[in-house]
């Protein structure tokens, strides 16, 4: 038997898990359109201040709805999910507040936003906001440290649920529940922040259900289906989302101007498929999780581990094999396939990043895409994948061309 039919073999029992995760999770968010009544009406362009946009607000709703929140902030104003994520920080953070991380070093162009390792112009370290975080141990949350970690005086303490650009475990929502609840026993006011980027409907429930006070995230992954053109967002406690407004816009119009411009109904139908599209996705990611572990190299999480997001981390042990990888998911894209990625100096990030992302929505990494800083252990991270047929061709591709090197 080929190696292709074996892997699928051997995973068949993780992929009925994952469909199971995704019928509960396309029934919630029917569930959820069926209630909140949407109808075509909600799907029209505005323009302008776009005051009393009903598609924008019927949007904000069934987000809110779907998170199990009392608020949220959806918009293609957001012009990536970092921006979300600094909005809400920005929004509640004030100076001589101190902000933690409880999961170690942040995602990258966090770092640039909190002004981590040198105060980056315009980060929260210019305004004053003083920054700790509990390092990992083994790539697991300390929880027992939190207790002590974590005083009367910390403000907003941000959990990053996906692993990132990193070889840490993600959370899962089990996880999160446990360091939420250590939070709040030392310091109920202390405002519990979930980075969710790539977790959505991974799992059945959602940050905000375990209690987290707020959580923000991209458009252009998990939640976005693959249709969504661009954008981010913010659910979480009401009082928390409208502080995040007046960052998005100005003090005292908050959430009550945005145009939709031409894009509403893609946000809503991107909403109705991303359940199964995030199923497809967690597809490929455990099919390349079996196939480079039988070919020897270490994979994070192995084909059989419960999963916390989408995001497959291979390590590949060197820059040469690392940028094949990529070159390889790239020339198996459905465009741009012709195109031959670089490593370059993205802004927010640190080190030289390559990226493969032959997608319909440019850099979108719900679509089969491949990423990786150049930097030990060389480790690549894949993701996405609209369907499996191509996340499937894509690691079948990459894994031929390891082999041929
Ligand atoms: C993708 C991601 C972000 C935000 O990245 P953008 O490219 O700005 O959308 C933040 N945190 C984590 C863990 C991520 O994976």
């Amino acid at each position: 038997m080929n190696l292709k039919e074996r892997v699928l073999g051997e995973v068949a029992e993780n992929f009925k898990c994952v469909e199971e995760i995704s019928e509960l999770n396309t029934l919630k968010v029917l569930e959820a359109m069926r209630r909140l009544k949407i109808s075509d009406a909600h799907f029209k362009t505005s323009t302008g201040y776009a005051y009393g946009d009903i598609g924008r607000e019927k949007l904000d709703e069934l987000f809110a709805e779907i998170f199990c929140a009392e608020s949220a902030l959806v918009r293609t104003q957001f012009v990536s999910g970092t921006h979300a994520l600094a909005t809400a920080l920005f929004g509640i953070l004030r100076p001589n507040d101190e902000l933690v991380s409880l999961t170690g070093e942040p995602y990258d162009t966090l770092q640039t936003v909190i002004g981590y390792s040198h105060a980056a112009k315009g980060s929260l370290k210019e305004f004053g906001i003083t920054y700790r975080e509990l390092p990992l141990i083994n790539g697991k949350v300390d929880l027992a440290a939190i207790k002590h970690f974590i005083t009367p005086k910390t403000k907003l303490a941000m959990i990053q649920r996906s692993r990132g650009y990193s070889m840490r475990e993600p959370l899962t929502i089990a996880d999160i529940e446990k360091i939420c609840a250590e939070v709040k026993a030392i310091n109920p006011d202390c405002v519990t922040f979930v980075d969710n980027c790539y977790g959505e409907f991974v799992e059945t429930r959602e940050p905000v259900e375990v209690g987290a006070d707020i959580v923000a995230g991209s458009l252009i992954k998990n939640i976005g289906g693959g249709l969504a053109p661009t954008g981010g967002y913010i659910v979480g406690r009401k009082d928390l989302v409208e502080l995040a407004s007046y960052r998005l816009t100005a003090p005292g119009m908050g959430n009550e101007l945005g145009a939709s411009l031409g894009t509403p109904r893609l946000l809503y139908q991107g909403l109705f498929t991303a359940p199964h599209v995030t199923a497809q996705a967690l597809k490929g990611a455990i099919f390349a999780s079996g196939i480079f572990s039988k070919l020897g190299y270490k994979t994070r999480p192995l084909p059989n581990d419960i999963r916390g997001d989408i995001i497959q981390a291979i390590e590949l042990c060197s820059a040469e094999k690392l940028i094949a990888f990529c070159r390889a998911i790239q020339s198996f894209s459905p465009v741009d396939s012709f195109a031959v990625p670089e490593a370059w100096d993205m802004p927010g990030y640190e080190d030289k990043v390559i990226m493969a992302a032959g997608t319909f929505v440019q850099g979108a990494s719900i679509e089969l895409s491949a990423d990786a800083p150049l930097r030990e252990p060389y480790a690549v991270y894949l993701q996405g994948g609209l369907t499996f047929e191509h996340a499937m061709i894509g690691i079948l591709g990459a894994a031929q061309e390891l082999e041929a090197l």
